[in-house]
């Protein structure tokens, strides 16, 4: 099947409120293309160089979000461009965000990573650092950037049961934190959902799907 066909398929059954990232890391700028000729304008990559390359190359009317893990070190490569980062876990992390935000005359839309998974292997924040995080006054002060939902990854497992058990948690965290509406935070996005997950995480109230292998095929 082509990537123009995969992603037909995959938008025909994605309700008007879902947005759709299509998760290229590891594909040439070919394949790229091949999505952006089809009307795909939201990409996902989850290596920073890697994503700075391809944003080089490609159109400029790109939106690109950075799905992996950020080493603080290099936020300020991506800073000129990303649209949105999606696996914010820190304090340190988002002032690095912001300083670099602001040398870049930017703010830069964020999404706070929520530990859902059992795996201790996964990245993010539980509860408690959570709310840490937004009640802190070095957060509320920093003015680049923006915090526009949560994203989480389920356990890698068959169990259907786990899987939705964890999406409905991080739908829950979201629904909590409904009334925050700050300068820098208002949350609107719930980023969960994969090629094997997704219409689970749509039906357990996801904004934002992050679709990889389904598109482009297997890494
Ligand atoms: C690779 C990746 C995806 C896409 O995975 P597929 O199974 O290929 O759809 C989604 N989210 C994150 C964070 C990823 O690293």
């Amino acid at each position: 099947m082509s990537i123009t066909l995969n992603l037909q398929n995959i938008k025909a059954t994605l309700p008007q409120s879902v947005t759709l990232v299509a998760v290229s890391k590891t594909k040439p700028v070919s394949d790229l293309m091949e999505a952006y000729n089809a009307g795909q304008r939201i990409f996902g990559e989850n290596k920073i160089q890697e994503m700075v390359d391809k944003w080089e190359q490609m159109p400029k009317d790109i939106e690109w979000h950075m799905i992996g893990h950020v080493q603080t070190n290099k936020v300020k490569y991506m800073a000129p461009f990303v649209s949105l980062i999606h696996g914010v876990d820190s304090l340190k992390l988002l002032h690095e965000i912001n300083k670099q935000a602001a040398k870049n005359n930017r703010i830069i839309n964020c999404l706070l990573q929520i530990h859902i998974a059992e795996e201790e292997t996964k990245f993010g924040l539980d509860e408690t650092e959570l709310n840490s995080l937004l009640s802190s006054s070095e957060f509320q002060e920093m003015k680049n950037i923006q915090i526009q939902g949560l994203m989480g990854m389920a356990t890698f497992t068959d169990n259907q049961n786990q899987i939705k058990k964890e999406f409905l948690h991080l739908k829950s965290i979201f629904d909590q934190l409904q009334s925050l509406n700050t300068l820098n935070c208002k949350l609107s996005t719930i980023s969960m959902g994969m090629s094997g997950d997704y219409p689970l995480a749509i039906e357990c109230g996801s904004t934002m799907v992050r679709i990889g292998s389904s598109i482009f095929g297997g890494r």
